[in-house]
């Protein structure tokens, strides 16, 4: 890259030379025939087409390379009329009025260029003020108005700074204009063509100048990120502190809207239930968050939008155009201003989940309107993602949040797991696929019991078989309430045979029992794989096994075949 714009500079040096020598020896004479017209205007039509070079937020249009040697050499109103086309009918995806206007710019800026050369009369010095007279006009009707019109108006000196770059440019072209001027026949041509060079060599500058910005936005992002990192480390430090669970989490939801660059968060827990309970908030007034709170999304609808289409590292991004409708209760739409594809979009939606250790989804972090305007990158969701870890490590050290996990997850009265961690734990085995046995009992003829001696007596009858329940199974078994006097027990590993000694044990050791009153129960044995290869198909298997021995005169164990 060096070794050609060396060479570049070099034969622009050499060519001015030979430019000089040929004014010296002074044999030219003006030359407008149309050929040198017409490739003056194609290449102008080219360079301004494709010619737009970049040097960071500065650009430049090359087509003056070309457009103000046809100024000196055709004049001011053939020249404006063809700048004001070549700007119309350019090969660019750009408005039409903004079209009109840059071409209306385009022909003032060369007219009042040509009158200015005509009444100064052709000369070094002629061409040189007719060049600024150019860039004066350009730079008032640009620069400085319809920057400001767009909104992209900096300040003077950065204005001044992109002018003067730009004279430098464009200055390249001043030589090679006058010397076609005054030049005849091939000589002509090969000047034109020469008009490439200067344009070769700004275009080198702009590749190199684009790849040191490049290079300057990198090292910015990735100061930006260590900034968040060192963010995260010191609130991890303080979320190991012992605080209750809504402080600590109105703490995670602070520090992402005040430290990790977006302007609203919530954090929502996932009962082990399935129900959403959004504890936290920032960004967003008590008022918006108290209605979120009562609407919440279910863990299905949650779960349906985490699809793999959407997953960025181990978050969901759902952009707008995905057109998953949430009702608008359910969420809180910001009113941003959307300039590009890149930006964050109203419906744009992102998720961080945060799993325990058994991969169970237990809260998740939602971040809202980025302050950068734009859509999350990997590296926006990787901190977060980092920062959801640490807020997981502070669950998990949480005494309260243990509670409320294990109070979703148990019966109260008898403290064994409920109906739907019983189901949870199921589903769990048979994906596991190993071998075990469920067991499903129920007390024979309990209502005799609420009936004879009240439903008081009933109860303490009830959690007396969950304890004996309790004490007769292994560390890994699950006994679960399945719901008034039924219980399930899985027991792992274990297979039918082995299945019936451990609950012909049980049955006899509660019909030996001592309680107040005296009870017997019945038991329903199916196994994992022989009976069913599902959860619900087990649960039946097992029912009707335990149908069968209430069938057959209670007291029993009872297979369902
Ligand atoms: P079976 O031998 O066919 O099971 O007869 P059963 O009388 O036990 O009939 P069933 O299992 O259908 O009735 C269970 C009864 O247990 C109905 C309900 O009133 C009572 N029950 C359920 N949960 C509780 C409880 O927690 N405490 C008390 N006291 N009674 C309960
Ligand atoms: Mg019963």
């Amino acid at each position: 890259m060096k070794d050609k714009r060396d060479f570049l500079i070099f034969s622009i040096l050499i060519l001015n030379l030979f430019y000089i020598l040929l004014l010296i020896n002074g044999s030219v004479s003006r030359k407008d025939d149309l050929l040198i017209f017409f490739i003056l205007l194609a290449a102008s039509y080219v360079s301004h087409s494709f010619g737009v070079i970049r040097f960071g937020k500065f650009s430049v249009s090359l087509s003056f390379f070309f457009l103000f040697p046809m100024l000196v050499l055709f004049g001011p109103i053939i020249t404006s009329i063809m700048a004001y086309l070549i700007v119309l009918f350019q090969y660019a995806n750009v408005d039409i009025p903004r079209r009109i206007y840059g071409g209306v710019q385009y022909a003032i800026a060369y007219s009042t260029a040509g009158f200015a050369l005509n009444y100064l009369g052709i000369s070094v010095w002629g061409i040189i003020l007719a060049f600024f007279v150019f860039k004066i006009i350009n730079f008032i009707l640009v620069d400085l108005f319809l920057y400001y019109y767009y909104g992209r108006y900096k300040d003077l000196k950065t204005s001044l700074k992109y002018l003067s770059l730009e004279s430098g440019v464009f200055s390249l072209a001043l030589p090679m204009t006058y010397f076609i001027y005054f030049s005849s026949g091939y000589i002509t041509y090969f000047i034109i063509y020469t008009l490439l060079f200067p344009i070769l060599l700004t275009y080198l500058l702009s590749v190199e100048s684009n790849a040191r910005i490049e290079l300057e936005r990198e090292r910015d992002a990735l100061s930006k990120n260590v900034n968040q990192l060192k963010r995260v480390l010191e609130v991890s430090e303080m979320l190991k502190s012992n605080v209750p669970l809504v402080d600590l989490m109105m703490k995670v939801a602070s520090i992402i809207q005040k430290d990790l660059g977006w302007e609203y968060a919530l954090v929502s827990l996932v009962k082990p239930d399935g129900s959403i309970d959004r504890i936290a908030y920032a960004g967003i007034s008590e008022k918006d968050f108290q209605r979120l709170r009562q609407n919440p999304p279910t863990l299905s609808f949650v779960k349906s939008l985490m699809r793999d289409e959407f997953k960025i590292s181990h978050s969901y991004f759902i952009p707008e155009e995905a057109n998953v409708s949430l009702p608008d209760e359910m969420v809180y739409v910001g009113k941003y201003d959307v300039k590009d594809i890149d930006s964050w979009k109203d419906m744009d939606l992102l998720w961080v989940p945060i799993y325990d250790k058994s991969g169970r989804m237990i809260a998740y972090i939602s971040p809202d309107k980025p302050v950068s305007g734009k859509r999350p990158k990997i590296e926006d969701v990787t901190i977060l993602e980092i920062f959801a870890n640490q807020v997981l490590i502070a669950l998990e050290n949480s005494s309260e949040f243990e509670t409320l996990q294990e109070k979703a997850i148990r019966d109260q009265q008898t403290g064994l797991y409920n109906h739907t961690e019983f189901y949870n734990r199921l589903d769990k085995f048979v994906k596991s696929n190993g071998k075990f046995a469920l067991l499903m009992m129920d007390i024979d003829d309990f209502k005799l019991i609420n009936d004879s001696y009240g439903h008081q007596m009933g109860d303490l009858i009830i959690e007396y078989l969950a304890d004996k329940i309790k004490n007769s199974i292994r560390h890994g078994d699950i006994a679960a309430r399945y719901g008034g006097d039924e219980f399930a027990v899985i027991l792992n590993d274990i297979d039918k045979t082995t299945a019936r000694t451990i609950a012909e044990r049980l049955r006899i050791s509660v019909a030996q029992g001592n309680p107040p009153v005296k009870i017997t129960i019945s038991i329903g044995i199916a196994a994992y794989p022989v009976d069913s290869l599902s959860s619900n198909g087990i649960v039946a298997s097992a029912d009707r096994a335990l149908y069968l021995a209430k069938m057959r005169g209670k007291n029993q164990v009872s297979f369902s075949n």
